[in-house]
């Protein structure tokens, strides 16, 4: 009887260790998040709703990475890269013009 006791002891120990390990690394990277913007080095209130609804995070699992952004910095790297996109659709299409010429 007392082993039977312990087995489901061992096992429930087992399921709760599994439970925090996932917690830990969620926590973990919890831990990652900087405090401040990535770029602008904008404070970052963590208890500040208009900061927590605004503010926006890239979380690279891969490369274990959490980035905060504020919103201004959000907009710019967005309108950057709408811009590059431009200039790359601007190129692709002078090359095109340029093969039928040539
Ligand atoms: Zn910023």
């Amino acid at each position: 009887m007392g082993s039977l006791k312990r087995k489901i002891a061992r096992t429930a120990d087992k399921a709760q260790k599994k439970a925090e390990k996932k917690m830990a690394k969620k926590l973990m990277m919890f831990d990652m998040l900087d405090d401040e913007c990535a770029a602008c080095k904008e404070p970052f209130d963590k208890k500040c709703k208009e900061h927590a609804a605004t503010w926006n995070v890239v979380v690279r699992e891969q490369e274990k990475l959490v980035r905060l952004y504020c919103p201004e910095c959000w907009d710019k790297a967005n309108n950057l890269i709408k811009e590059i996109q431009d200039d790359l659709r601007v190129q692709a299409e002078a090359e095109s013009q340029g093969a039928d010429q040539g």
